[in-house]
């Protein structure tokens, strides 16, 4: 069988990263083989809030955040379990409460996990462990969630306030700890993970960071027996999109490009310079480094780690394209229609990366039942208008789906009955987890 044999797909490294979690979705794919636009999504992000308590430097939608006449825009609760009630009547499995900004600043974060849960459907926190008093982890935790990803993207305390716009670098650690704690107490099925974007400023300390990683997970096993306080270590590289970025405080990003100059010298300084200032991506150079980081000393670090049993997990193939500068080997992009974005204005995309652009918008599930949004032409229009010109002028060369879409196109590529291959995928047994998040 010739389908997908770029190796690095099938590997350990990708689990709940991989891209092969659709194709797990028999029903799905015979909507795609029958019609590729007409694939009822498996997964929601959906953002009941813009607020958020940090000001990343590369926050993926913080122009929105900043430019935006209404930055602190957020959902009521009655909308929230609205747009739950219809992602669960189209057929939607799983929802990520994601940003946008950070959704546990969301009064209602609770009760709008539990009514998903109540549909039936599966569900995922993505936070930055800044904020969570005692009752709002263990409402969270008393829902089940498949997975939590808490996002520390620094190993210094210096770099996280610099990157972040918050002195909070002991407190996430605090938060991630605490978490791992009542975890193991109330729902210890959830996986655990700390995300690290990596970027140009945290490229050096992520051994730091795994050292703190690795110090907490001994620590919650002594206390309380778990034998995977955290599930992984999440390891993915940045990207630059026309909206990206917190940049309004201007003091605070020379004082960090005052630092990489200091500490890493100029060519460290005139990167960072060019991802905050013209958009730039990060650097081959840079990406090189970060997967040698990744497979010489990290993963090592935590195989020869008796005690641990935390996964390395990063994207290999996509730091891999970065690196040589690949253009995309695909051109359509067939991951847009398995998935949605929720926008707090009620605002449906599909792209997460065109999430927040008005352009991109396929309906407004306030005003539109979900089932006629994606039944509807403004669905097959956006598409086919990513199809024609966006994927290549505008999105990033590689970007957040890029596997899915290698695998896809792929799979659309090949003669023969799915089923078979789709057999063939299963009998490899390859390492997939949170299958209903894409
Ligand atoms: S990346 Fe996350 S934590 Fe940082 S500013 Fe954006 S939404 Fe907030
Ligand atoms: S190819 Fe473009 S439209 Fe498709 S997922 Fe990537 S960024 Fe979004």
């Amino acid at each position: 069988m010739e389908f997908n044999e770029t190796a690095d797909l099938t590997c350990e490294n990708y689990q709940p990263l991989s891209p092969y979690k659709c194709l797990l979705h028999l029903d799905r794919v015979a909507q795609f083989i029958n019609d590729d636009y007409q694939v009822t999504p498996v997964t929601a992000h959906l953002v009941p809030t813009l607020n958020c308590n940090q000001r990343c430097y590369f926050c993926t939608y913080g122009q929105y955040k900043e430019k935006s006449k209404n930055p602190g825009l957020q959902m009521s609760l009655a909308e929230v379990i609205g747009c739950i009630d219809q992602l669960a009547a189209v057929g939607v499995k799983g929802i990520i409460f994601t940003g946008g900004g950070e959704p546990t600043l969301f009064h209602g974060l609770v009760e709008a996990m539990a009514h998903a849960k109540s549909k039936g459907l599966d569900i995922a926190l993505n936070t930055n462990g800044y904020r969570c008093s005692e009752a709002l982890m263990d409402g969270i935790l008393s829902c089940k969630p498949t997975y939590i990803r808490i996002s520390l993207n620094n190993g210094r305390p210096l770099t996280q306030k610099l990157v972040t716009g918050r002195d909070n670098f002991h407190h996430v650690l605090e938060n991630i700890q605490r978490f791992a704690e009542r975890k193991a107490q109330l729902s210890p099925e959830t996986d655990l993970s700390v995300g690290y974007v990596v970027n140009i400023v945290n490229l050096h300390e992520m051994r730091e960071f795994l050292d703190q990683m690795v110090r907490i997970e001994r620590r919650v096993m002594e206390k309380t027996n778990d034998e995977t306080p955290i599930y992984s270590l999440q390891f993915r590289p940045v990207s630059n999109f026309e909206h990206s970025k917190h940049t309004a405080d201007l003091q605070r990003i020379d004082a960090l490009l005052q630092y990489m100059q200091d500490t890493y010298g100029d060519a460290y300084r005139e990167e960072l310079e060019g991802f905050v200032k013209r958009d730039s991506q990060p650097s081959s150079k840079t990406m090189r480094l970060a997967l040698e980081i990744i497979k010489r000393e990290l993963v090592p670090a935590i195989k020869m780690n008796p005690n641990s049993r935390m996964k390395i997990v990063f994207p290999e193939l996509k730091f891999r394209d970065i690196i040589a500068g690949s253009q995309k080997p695909y051109s359509r992009c067939l991951s847009c229609p398995w998935y949605l974005f929720i926008w707090p204005d009620g605002s449906v995309y599909h792209c997460v990366e065109w999430a927040g652009d008005p352009e991109f918008s396929i309906g407004n599930i306030f005003t539109t039942s979900l089932s006629k949004i994606l039944a509807g032409e403004k669905r097959a229009q956006i598409l086919a208008e990513i199809n024609k010109t966006v994927i290549n002028e505008r999105c990033v060369t590689i970007c957040a789906h890029h596997e899915m879409n290698i695998l896809l196109n792929s799979l659309q590529a090949l003669e023969g009955d799915p089923s078979e291959i789709i057999q063939e995928i299963k009998r490899r047994q390859i390492p997939v987890r949170h299958t209903n998040f894409l």
